[in-house]
């Protein structure tokens, strides 16, 4: 990583500033306290609940301007457009504006190969759970005499081996990193109407956008696949891909479904107006209660089903 690029991830890591930075940024553009930069993931989400993404791309926002800075000032100097970064805070927003889609394919082309240690990254995670206790879950695809050594290590601090089943966003990320296809790929963010919509597919070739995602059972697969179709047509549509390869691993059926269909850049539309719509006031479509019980928002959500 280059000083530039280095004193860039040092900058966003500031809260203070990235908040000051954000509101300077919203001002320049006229966008009030108005909902502006938002991730790909969380807009497909409106195909599991419109309301869940909108409330949680109003709570990841400046994580989602935090990147747009960093990808435009790393890129900006990647590309030798800048060598020095400027003193004053609000001229880091300059920063980038030049930069084209074709410079971010280019250096989508620099992706080195498949790194040999992503397995060895996503070894095993601690955190706490429900209740505030620590627990560590393991990857499941590691070798037993690894397996192993972590469990003995988690024993002599008390810390309990959690299933990977209970925490779906870990069994993603632990997937993820062995069993999806891989692929280069890059970050980059997207205007569209008032908003500053970032994003990284799983995998962005010459021909297609690569999604991957994984499910406890065929049951949840009916509900997430369409949330993984519209984040791969959402990525199609801005990095302008026409096909989209999207694989969903079935654990239980120990089992992965592959589509490879045109992407749908009316679909893409259709998601970005509904997600809109309701983070304008428009009243969402209501989900599943079971949705809601388990959902981040059930407290806190004007419409939540938690209690039916
Ligand atoms: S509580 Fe229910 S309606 Fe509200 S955001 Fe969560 S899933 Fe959606």
């Amino acid at each position: 990583m280059s000083d530039i690029e280095s004193k860039a991830s040092e900058l966003i890591q500031d809260r203070k500033v990235m908040e000051r930075l954000l509101t300077a940024e919203k001002k320049r553009r006229g966008a009030g306290t108005g909902l502006t930069f938002v991730g790909v993931h969380n807009v497909a989400q409106h195909w599991w609940c419109t309301q869940q993404a909108v409330l949680k791309s109003r709570a990841n926002e400046l994580m989602f301007f935090a990147v747009y800075l960093q990808d435009r000032i790393g890129y900006a100097h990647r590309l030798g457009l800048i060598d020095k970064l400027p003193r004053r805070g609000e001229a880091l927003l300059d920063i980038g504006r030049e930069i084209t889609l074709a410079d971010v394919e280019m250096l989508r082309r620099q992706t080195p190969k498949k790194p040999a240690d992503v397995e060895v990254y996503y070894s095993a995670f601690d955190t706490v759970d429900k209740g505030g206790k620590p627990v560590r879950y393991i990857h499941p695809d590691q070798p037993k005499e690894m397996k192993r050594d972590f469990e003995r290590e988690a024993a002599a601090r008390n810390v309990r081996i959690g299933d990977v089943e209970e925490h779906p966003l870990m069994r993603g990320m632990f997937f993820h990193s062995s069993r999806a296809e891989w692929h280069p790929t890059v970050r980059w963010n997207f205007p569209w109407r008032t908003y500053t919509v970032v994003g990284e597919p799983d995998g962005l070739t010459e021909e297609f956008v690569y999604e991957y995602k994984s499910t406890r059972n065929r049951y949840l697969m009916n509900f997430v696949k369409p949330v993984a179709i519209a984040q791969a047509d959402l990525y199609g549509y801005f990095f302008q891909r026409q096909k989209k390869r999207v694989q969903i691993e079935i654990g239980e059926e120990s089992n992965t479904d592959t589509y490879e269909q045109p992407v749908d850049r009316a679909r893409a539309e259709e998601t970005l107006t509904a997600f809109a719509g309701v983070d304008r006031g428009e009243r969402p479509h209501l989900p599943k209660p079971w949705k809601c019980r388990s959902c981040d928002f059930r407290v806190t959500c004007s419409v939540s089903q938690a209690s039916k």
